[in-house]
C-alpha cells in the first residue's frame, strides 16, 4: 500500500530481473539472480556479462575521482567533463563497479561512488576464477576461431556470428550484444549452453567468441 507504482525490469532469459518500488522521497530496488546458488559470488560471470573496453589505471581513476566529487553522474555527464569516450567511461565505470567502489542506481539510470568495504576488493583474485574464461583465452591464443559475420542492427545492437574449431569439429554459434555491450542474447551448440543457456553466464565458446571480436 506504500508503493505508489513498481517498475520491472527484464533483461532476457537467464539474465538477472529488477524491480524498482516508487515509495514517493525515495525509491527502493530489488535485483533478483538465477545465478545466486551457485555463482553470485565469483565476480567471473557478471563481469563477463559486462563491457570489457580495456582503460588505463590513470583514466579509470579520473573517472571515478569524477564521480566522487559529484556523488552520481550519468555515463553521457562523465565522459563530457572528462573528454573522455562513452565507452571508455563505461569501461571505467564497470572495473569500478566490479570492484565494488560504484553502484549503478537503476531508476535514476546514474552511476554512484560507493564504497562497498573499507579495503577494495581484491580484483585480480575474483577476475579470473572461472574456467570457462580460461578456456576462452586458450581457444583465442590457438587461433581457434574465426569470427565471421559482425553486424549493427538499427537498434544499436550487434550481432556476432562465428565458429570454432574443436578438436574433433567445427561449432558454428552466434551472440548478441546490447548499446551497453552486455551480452543479451546467445547461441551455441554445445552441452554447457544447451543445459544452462545464460543462467550460469555464458559457456567458454560464446567468451572466446566476444573476446575475438575486441581483439
Ligand atoms: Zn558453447
Amino acid at each position: 500500500p506504500i508503493a505508489r507504482k513498481c517498475t520491472v525490469h527484464l533483461l532476457g532469459t537467464g539474465l538477472p530481473s529488477f524491480y524498482v518500488a516508487d515509495l514517493g522521497p525515495l525509491s527502493f530496488t530489488l535485483g533478483l539472480s538465477g545465478w545466486t546458488a551457485n555463482d553470485w559470488s565469483r565476480a567471473g560471470n557478471f563481469d563477463l556479462m559486462a563491457p570489457r573496453a580495456d582503460v588505463d589505471d590513470l583514466t579509470k581513476r579520473r573517472v571515478f575521482d569524477a564521480l566522487k566529487r559529484s556523488w552520481c553522474d550519468t555515463p553521457d555527464e562523465l565522459s563530457k567533463h572528462l573528454d573522455l569516450d562513452r565507452r571508455v567511461v563505461f569501461g571505467a565505470l564497470a572495473a569500478y563497479t566490479q570492484a565494488g567502489r560504484v553502484m549503478f542506481d537503476l531508476n535514476k539510470q546514474v552511476f554512484r561512488a560507493r564504497e562497498l568495504s573499507r579495503e577494495p576488493l581484491p580484483m585480480e583474485q575474483l577476475r579470473f576464477a572461472n574456467e570457462r574464461e580460461a578456456g576462452a583465452t586458450r581457444f583465442i591464443e590457438s587461433n581457434a576461431v574465426t569470427l565471421t559475420e559482425r553486424r549493427l542492427d538499427t537498434a544499436g545492437h550487434l550481432h556476432l556470428s562465428g565458429r570454432i574449431q574443436l578438436n574433433d569439429k567445427l561449432i558454428n554459434l552466434r551472440l548478441t550484444l546490447d548499446r551497453d555491450e552486455r551480452l543479451s542474447n546467445a547461441d551455441c551448440p554445445c552441452n554447457w549452453h544447451k543445459q544452462n543457456k545464460l543462467y550460469q553466464g555464458p559457456c567458454e565458446h560464446l567468451l572466446a567468441l566476444r573476446m575475438q571480436h575486441v581483439r
